[in-house]
């Protein structure tokens, strides 16, 4: 069985696309981006493993759900547990599928393993974070990243991905707290520093 390596999940929040969105952050990524938003699901250790199904019945579950959300670590290096998960909940609901991804649309082409995820995706924002290029505005953290709509379902809120004025959930935990979104400018510094005190 291929299972799910995953860093956290947030059953609900509207930061991260459009709606009403159930957000999975998997563990592990092959990049090292200077200023990565989550760098302790950088390293490639095993988190959270899950049954791909399991979790697609935790997601089908959740009341008024619009879609879901993945981001990380790099998604892609768990491409063929996604792509169960992403069947799981298409086999049950036409749900909206929104994926994050340090490599770019065109090296992912040329993955095999890889295109029957894409085929299950709306929209995939591509490409590793460029601190330089961060302008503060819209789903992806750098100006370099690329909204790719892969199929039309999220057309009509295209403008939002890259414009949209950023905003950020804080989710209570019993010993901690989850921040959900892309941050303004020095929102991540002045959270740490809160949870601190
Ligand atoms: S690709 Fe994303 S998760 Fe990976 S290091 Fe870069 S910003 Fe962090």
């Amino acid at each position: 069985m291929t299972l799910l390596n995953i860093a956290e999940i947030c059953p609900h929040t509207r930061t991260l696309g459009p709606g009403n969105r159930f957000v999975i952050w998997v563990q592990g990524c092959s990049f090292n981006c200077p200023g990565c938003i989550s760098p302790e699901w950088i390293p490639q250790t095993q988190a959270t493993l899950i049954d791909p199904e399991k979790l697609g019945n935790l997601i089908l579950s959740q009341p008024n759900l619009d879609g879901i959300t993945v981001s990380g670590g790099e998604p892609m290096l768990q491409a063929i547990a996604l792509t169960k998960l992403f069947q799981h909940l298409r086999n049950h609901r036409d749900i909206s599928i929104i994926c994050y991804t340090g490599f770019t649309l065109d090296e992912i082409r040329t993955k095999a393993d890889i295109i029957p995820l894409l085929e299950l995706i709306d929209v995939i924002i591509d490409g590793q974070y460029i601190a330089s290029l961060n302008d503060n505005q819209g789903w992806r953290g750098s100006s370099n990243q690329n909204i790719h709509f892969l199929t039309p379902r999220h057309l009509p809120q295209s403008a939002l991905f890259t414009t949209k004025k950023r905003d950020v959930e804080l989710h209570i935990r019993n010993d901690s707290a989850l921040m959900v979104g892309v941050p303004p400018h020095g929102f991540r510094e002045d959270f740490k520093q809160a949870v601190k005190l």
